[in-house]
């Protein structure tokens, strides 16, 4: 079991109950891969058996679910993940199983579920800009294309441009204006870089209040993350020197992303797992999944908690999440080819 744990990079021991090993398949029982940390989805999970009698066997974990799903086929029935490139890097693997559901076609909008019903958005967030409030002029970032603008250079921080966020923007640019294109905003974007990419969204939010860079980029739920935050209260001052810009709002719209299920390929309880992305695609648990982590539901119609509204309405970039993901291996290639996290200031010209 330790090895097992180890393996999966487990974040949380306490909420985990083991998988029954090959021939123990129960009636009344489903087995749950989650990328998505206990506090996100173990209300939900709770709240699925009480109405159904179906017990969630889960395992959390941080990296490594594709590999155990290759090595142990049938080990579990299901996956959630936090980003829609570890879907597609599964569903090119052939480890998934198509699903066919009146039920999720009618709460998910077409542009967040695989064509053929291999993986399904549960959530969504937007990858929007975080804009100084005192040093960046209102209208001066409104898109993706004015991050190259000559007067932002210097001003700019991001994460890792290998990061699955970051490769998921980048594909999108790819999929709207070509590989060309992309190239030539990704080498701009990089001219107007204060500092080498690195740390995570809410980093960038760090770098802003500390004056390193004046424009970050990064998911909209860490706003509300550091809005909240009680055992960090720091944060509540890196998101109160911020606001959020949605970029491209007179175009596309803002670039989104999902956090998704679907069924493994060898599923023992088949039935029971799509009962229960089903459950995870409904009102009740749309409202708690995306208000528990500051995310958009995907149904239309389900209510955005008070503090996500504050951020205002915003217009969502339309385009098929899987035709973006179809590019993330061009947008991965781009990134080495202009040499994206090499950024040093000497090459700031
Ligand atoms: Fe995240």
């Amino acid at each position: 079991m330790r090895k097992f744990i180890a393996c999966l990079g487990l974040i949380a021991l306490l909420p985990l109950v083991p998988m029954p090993g090959a021939g123990e398949a129960r009636a009344d029982e489903v087995n749950l891969y989650s990328y998505r940390q206990p506090f996100l989805i173990k209300p939900m999970l709770d709240e699925f058996t009480k109405r159904t009698g179906i017990r969630v066997n889960t395992v959390f974990a941080k990296k490594g679910v594709l590999e155990k799903i290759k090595a142990t086929p049938g080990a579990a029935d299901a996956v959630l993940t936090s980003d829609v490139g570890r879907l597609n890097d599964m569903s090119e693997a052939g480890v998934l199983l198509p699903v066919k559901s009146e039920i999720l076609a009618k709460n998910i909008p077409v542009q967040y579920r695989h064509p053929d019903g291999l993986w399904f958005g549960l959530t969504m967030r937007a990858r929007i800009l975080f804009v100084s409030k005192n040093r960046v002029k209102q209208g001066e970032a409104a898109s993706y294309e004015d991050l190259t603008k000559p007067g932002l250079r210097g001003r700019i921080c991001i994460r890792s441009g290998k990061h699955v966020y970051n490769i998921s923007l980048i594909a999108s640019i790819i999929a709207h204006k070509g590989e060309a294109a992309s190239r030539t905003w990704l080498e701009g974007v990089k001219a107007n870089l204060a500092r080498k990419p690195g740390g995570n969204d809410r980093a960038q939010a760090k770098a802003i209040y500390s004056g390193q860079c004046d424009i970050g980029i990064g998911n909209t739920y860490y706003m509300g993350k550091m809005q909240t935050n009680r055992k960090k209260r720091a944060q509540r001052k890196w998101a109160a020197s911020i606001h959020l810009v949605f970029p491209n709002q007179a175009g596309r719209g803002a670039h989104v992303n999902i956090s998704g299920a679907a069924i493994i390929r060898g599923a023992r309880n088949r039935a029971n797992a799509v009962k229960l992305i089903e459950f995870l695609s409904g009102d009740f648990a749309q409202k708690f999944y995306a208000d528990q982590n500051f995310e958009y539901p995907v149904k239309p119609g389900v209510p955005v908690s008070p503090l996500v509204k504050s951020w205002g309405d915003f217009k969502a970039d339309t385009i098929s999440l899987a035709a973006v993901a179809k590019h993330r291996r061009a947008a991965s290639k781009l990134v080495d080819l202009v040499d994206f996290n090499n950024f040093t200031k000497s090459s700031k010209n």
